[in-house]
């Protein structure tokens, strides 16, 4: 690609604009005509020019219209126009100027001065892209760590990256592959062109600008991967394979998270897009950088979080049975009476006591006894609908919470389980144990409870009945 820059001229006078044309080739410059002015536009939309020289008085385009259609294009507001004109300069002048052309050149000129205001232009012309391209990656940066910063999951953030980072570059191909130094197999956490691509393990040799990054620790930018010697040998296997590769111009920009692996933010682009240029890349690692900042505290977050979920779910488990452990019990018995009281809805609590348990660890000993409380705590979590609540309540006692059951309800519910416990083969496979429960049967409302402790007490006295009237039954 040409770095002169390109200029379109439209004059309708056909020896001037070959005149123009020649002087401004001559002095370096990439020069496009267009004879009496048509078709400037569509021109202007295929191609990136950094300079337009327009006539006023063309017999089919009126040039000042012409002006007002390229200022009013978004994407063309930026471009210095000149305008030329054997028009009347004060008039001429005064009605360009104000529909925003950069100067004014009266016909006939002196080349001297032409080629002085041409790249006069020019120069405002680079400056003002280039700082509001940089205005433009600022408000992209803040646009980007805010939403980074809101998100606390990697993935999340990951995904946010790759879709920020390819529409602030305006490129279609954005990724963040994970990788160490030295593995051969990277993985690909997040695909701009592919949202729902995740965890895709990509061979890392098929990737040298990648590996580089990664083994290098430093950015690999790539202007065109056709002729860069890093990819001499991947050629050779594209051409071997008939491979045809659409990229053309490659950034890979590597990242270490503290105690996670290196990434590489890999950027790319077809040969039909603007190759990447210097600026890209300072773009691309800033937001990187910044990016690197809220991975990490995401990171920290994340552990920090399962941490608490961890030590929240230890502090209520049964380390035995691995069912709720009494505290638990205690505390969602009073949520469920809050609710039930508040709501007026109905709750039904089981105390289930295994029978003449202790005869069981005196025949067969305690870690057949510890193998039959889990077996019992299992059996019963299968009776239970996702709502109720599995509790060890002691020894070898448990608790079973039912919201939104009444008597009826508990009465099957317990009937249930007393058939289930003693068709069930406790014990060791080959050495079956037969076992019964007693269950107290509680349910609120009840007068008789106004909070937790009357509920477990009321149970309680139904279970000490059950024990009495023989065991194997419930009480209520
Ligand atoms: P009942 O039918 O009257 O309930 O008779 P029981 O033998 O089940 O009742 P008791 O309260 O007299 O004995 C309970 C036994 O449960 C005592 C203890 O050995 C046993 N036990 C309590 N916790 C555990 C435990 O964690 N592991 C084992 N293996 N046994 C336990
Ligand atoms: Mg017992
Ligand atoms: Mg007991």
């Amino acid at each position: 690609m040409s770095l002169a820059p390109k200029i379109l001229v439209a004059d309708d006078d056909q020896a001037l604009s070959r005149t123009l044309s020649w002087i401004l080739k001559d002095n370096g410059y990439d020069v496009v005509t267009v004879p009496g002015g048509e078709g400037v536009m569509e021109q202007l939309m295929a191609d990136p020019f950094d300079l337009l020289l327009l006539d006023i008085m063309m017999p089919k385009v009126d040039g000042l219209q012409l002006l007002e259609q390229v200022k009013a294009e978004p994407v063309l507001a930026d471009l210095p126009v000149l305008m030329i004109s054997s028009m009347q300069p004060e008039e001429a002048t005064v009605k360009s100027l104000g529909l925003g052309a950069s100067d004014f050149i009266a016909k006939p000129f002196r080349v001297r001065e032409l080629l002085a205001r041409v790249k006069a232009h020019l120069r405002v012309g680079r400056e003002l892209n280039q700082a509001r391209a940089e205005a433009h990656s600022r408000t992209e940066m803040v646009d980007i760590l805010q939403e980074v910063t809101a998100s606390l999951k990697p993935d999340e953030i990951y995904q946010i990256l790759v879709r920020r980072v390819a529409r602030g570059l305006r490129i279609s191909k954005c990724s963040i592959i994970i990788a160490n130094s030295g593995d051969e197999v990277g993985t690909v956490v997040a695909a701009n062109e592919n949202p729902m691509l995740s965890n895709l393990q990509v061979e890392l040799k098929r990737y040298p600008e990648i590996s580089k990054a990664i083994q290098s620790g430093e950015m690999v930018h790539v202007r065109d991967v056709l002729t860069d010697p890093l990819y001499e040998d991947i050629r050779l296997e594209w051409e071997a394979e008939g491979v045809m590769v659409p990229t053309r111009s490659v950034i890979a920009i590597p990242f270490k998270l503290r105690d996670t692996p290196t990434g590489v933010f890999f950027l790319r682009t077809t040969a039909e897009a603007a190759p990447l240029n210097e600026q890209d890349t300072r773009f691309a690692s800033q937001v990187i950088q910044a990016a690197v900042a809220a991975l990490e505290k995401a990171y920290d977050l994340e552990t920090a979080v399962m941490g608490q979920e961890q030590m929240r779910r230890l502090a209520e488990t049964d380390p035995l049975t691995e069912a709720f452990n009494r505290r638990a019990l205690v505390e969602k018995l009073a949520q469920e009476m809050d609710r039930a009281q508040r709501y007026d809805t109905i709750l039904a609590c089981l105390m289930i006591d295994i029978d003449n348990f202790k005869k069981v660890n005196d025949t067969y000993g305690h870690l057949i006894g510890d193998r039959i409380l889990r077996q019992m705590a299992n059996l019963l979590r299968r009776e239970q609908r996702a709502v109720d609540i599995v509790a060890r309540y002691g020894g070898e006692e448990f608790v079973i919470l039912l919201p939104e059951t009444g008597v009826t309800g508990a009465r099957i519910f317990a009937e249930r389980i007393l058939r289930r416990v003693s068709g069930y083969e406790f014990g060791e496979p080959g050495h079956p144990v037969h076992m019964t429960t007693s269950i107290g049967v509680a349910t609120y409302p009840d007068e008789r409870i106004d909070d937790g402790d009357g509920m477990l007490r009321l149970a309680d006295e139904n279970l000490y009945k059950a024990k009495n009237d023989g065991r194997n039954r419930f009480r209520d």
